[in-house]
This record gives C-alpha cells, sequence and structure tokens, in this order.
C-alpha cells in the first residue's frame, strides 16, 4: 500500500469485523496502488483529505465527517436507504452495477420462474396428502413472464428467460428496445403487462413512486392466478394486499425474498402460508472480489481523468 500523501480511500460501513476485514483484503487486492482503511482508523488529517467513501450501510454521521468527497460509492445495488439517510446535500452517490450480480440475480429469477412453471408449489402440496396428480406440462412458450424493472438486474433477467424460452414482457419508467422483449411505460402500460403475465417479476428500487406500486388495484389486474417473484424491496408490495390477493386466489404464489421488515418478524403470516416462498434475501448476494473490481475500475477511471462513475439521480431516488 502507499503511504504518505495518497487520499486514502475510507471504507465507511455498519460490519462486523470480519466483514470489514474482507471488504478491506478485497479492495486491497483489486487497488494495489491505494490505501484503504476503515473511518475510524483515518486521523483528521486524512478525514479531511478522502474523496472517496466506499459505503455500506454506513453511519451518516461517519460520512458527513468526511467533508471533501467527490463520491460515495456504495457497496450495495440498492440505494434508497443511503439515499435517505445521507439527505439532500449528500455527496453523488455511485451505486454497485455489477456484472457478475446481474448473472446471478438472473439465475434466481430462472430458478424461480422454474418452480413456478413446473408446479412445484402444487407438487409439494399434492404429496403432503399423498395425491398422486400429474398436472399438465406448460411449454416455456406458452407462458409470459412480465418483468418489472429493466435496469442493470431486470434487463439480465428479461434476456435469461429469453434464451429459456419463455416469452418476456417488460415494464421500465424510461422506454426500451430490448430484443424479444415486448416492452411497455406508464401507468396504462403496466396495466398491460400485468393482464398479460403468468409470472410476475418485480426488480425495480424503491423509489417515493414504487413504494406501494402492488397493491389490490395492481393485484385485480393480474391474470387471474398469476404468480408474483418479488426479488426488488419489500415495500414495493403492500403486504396486506398480497395476503388478500392470495387468499382470494387472485395471486397463485408468490416467491419473496425482500420484505418491509428484514429478518422477516417471527409472527408475519406470510412465513406459514403454503402459496408463499420466503427467502432471506439471497437472490442477488454482493460477490466481494468481483465487486471489488467494479470499485476499483471506478475509484481508478476518477484518479485518471477527474470524472465521476454514473451518479444516482437523487431526485429519481434510484
Ligand atoms: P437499475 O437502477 O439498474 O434499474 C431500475 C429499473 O427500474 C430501471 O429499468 C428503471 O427504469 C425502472 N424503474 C425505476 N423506477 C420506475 C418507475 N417509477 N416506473 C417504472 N420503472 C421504474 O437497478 P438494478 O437493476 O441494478 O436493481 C434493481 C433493484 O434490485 C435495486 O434497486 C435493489 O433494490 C434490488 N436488488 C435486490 C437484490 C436482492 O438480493 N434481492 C440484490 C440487488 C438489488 P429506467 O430504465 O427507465 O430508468
Amino acid at each position: 500500500r502507499k503511504s504518505s500523501m495518497t487520499e486514502p480511500l475510507a471504507l465507511v460501513g455498519r460490519m462486523d469485523a470480519a466483514e470489514e476485514t474482507a471488504w478491506l483484503d478485497a479492495l486491497a487486492a483489486a487497488l494495489p496502488g491505494e490505501s484503504v482503511a476503515p473511518f475510524r482508523a483515518l486521523d483528521a488529517q486524512a478525514r479531511a483529505r478522502t474523496e472517496i467513501a466506499i459505503v455500506a450501510n454506513p453511519d451518516p454521521a461517519e460520512v458527513r465527517a468526511l467533508p471533501r468527497l467527490a463520491f460515495v460509492q456504495s457497496l450495495w445495488a440498492g440505494v434508497e436507504r443511503l439515499v435517505g439517510e445521507l439527505g439532500p446535500g449528500a455527496p453523488p452517490i455511485v451505486r454497485l452495477v455489477d456484472p457478475s450480480m446481474s448473472r446471478v440475480m438472473a439465475e434466481s429469477v430462472l430458478a424461480w420462474t422454474y418452480y413456478l412453471q413446473r408446479d412445484m408449489p402444487a407438487y409439494a402440496r399434492q404429496q403432503r396428502s399423498r395425491v398422486w396428480a400429474p398436472l399438465p406440462y406448460r411449454k416455456p412458450r406458452s407462458m409470459t413472464v412480465g418483468v418489472l424493472g429493466l435496469g442493470a438486474l431486470g434487463a439480465a433477467a428479461a434476456s435469461r428467460l429469453l434464451d429459456a424460452g419463455f416469452t418476456v414482457a417488460g415494464w421500465s419508467r424510461s422506454a426500451k428496445a430490448l430484443p424479444g422483449v415486448e416492452t411497455y411505460v406508464g401507468d396504462d402500460g403496466m396495466t398491460a403487462l400485468l393482464a398479460r403475465s403468468d409470472i410476475v417479476v418485480c426488480l425495480l428500487p424503491l423509489t417515493a413512486e414504487t413504494r406501494g406500486l402492488l397493491d389490490a388495484r395492481r393485484f385485480a389486474e393480474m391474470k387471474p392466478g398469476a404468480a408474483l417473484i418479488n426479488f426488488g424491496r419489500g415495500p414495493i408490495v403492500v403486504a396486506g394486499d398480497l395476503i388478500r390477493a392470495l387468499e382470494t386466489g387472485a395471486v397463485s404464489h408468490a416467491v419473496l425474498d425482500v420484505f418491509d421488515e428484514e429478518p422477516l418478524a417471527p409472527d408475519s403470516p406470510l412465513w406459514t402460508r403454503p402459496d408463499v416462498t420466503v427467502l432471506p434475501h439471497v437472490t442477488g448476494p454482493t460477490d466481494m472480489e468481483s465487486a471489488a473490481a467494479v470499485v476499483a475500475s471506478n475509484v481508478l477511471a476518477y484518479r485518471a481523468t477527474g470524472r465521476l462513475p454514473r451518479q444516482v439521480d437523487l431526485m429519481r431516488g434510484y
């Protein structure tokens, strides 16, 4: 590691010692010419010189204690909490866009789409009652998967689903041209997508606009008996409305990786419903090595050119 006058990179995050060591090692390996130190190891002088904070769930006061930040590099892809906690005067925020995370998320979406397409929840129910009853095979092409959010993760998922032969539709804020995917925008576009999708996959970020987006009205617009996969953020779905939609059969099954409160409260009714699959926020894990490589390329580009990586738009919230 370089010593003396190089501006240090500050690692700022509420994490345990083992995780901190692992991040410091991964970042040091990806950035051999830089000095990376945890916030608490920086003295006042070093803090005053720090230009880049690499953050994972940071204490906002620690980020504010770095007055000369050019940007804050998140180690997480979802930044709604960071944007909220740092507030309007925040330095530019750069979120993690890691192709290897996109690949793993696309794999997760495909896995849980197969779970639904191949009727695994129904076979699990049948097995519990010793019922031997083959259900008709549904060809992937005969099933439409509607992907809400066509960003780094949604676009990768859509393309993986296409490769697997599913009919794929997508919805985003701005119009998109994805080969083979029928894309929609706007309120009416969402209505049209929901009406034709057998499986709705949510890979939206949590923003003022998407909070509570999937509510009773939207479940009523879904194709009767369609399934929901939410891998975006919990509060995008109104949980009470989802439970009512499951009770009436409007929605047949929900695979949920994200929740209003995480970990999911022990008394949540979602735990015990056979028509809900609860996952503990595992579908798009951060890989430290590939994340550190992404961070390194952002840092090195900034050092070489002074240009900032693509930033979160604080007005849009993502
Ligand atoms: P991106 O910012 O790349 O993509 C977001 C997509 O959502 C874009 O297509 C955007 O539209 C669309 N969108 C945002 N707001 C709206 C809106 N109001 N109406 C319609 N479309 C909208 O994010 P990523 O793909 O990288 O990640 C998505 C989310 O996934 C993250 O924010 C995070 O919350 C979640 N996530 C979950 C993980 C898990 O383990 N479960 C792991 C990692 C992330 P446009 O293209 O027009 O801008």
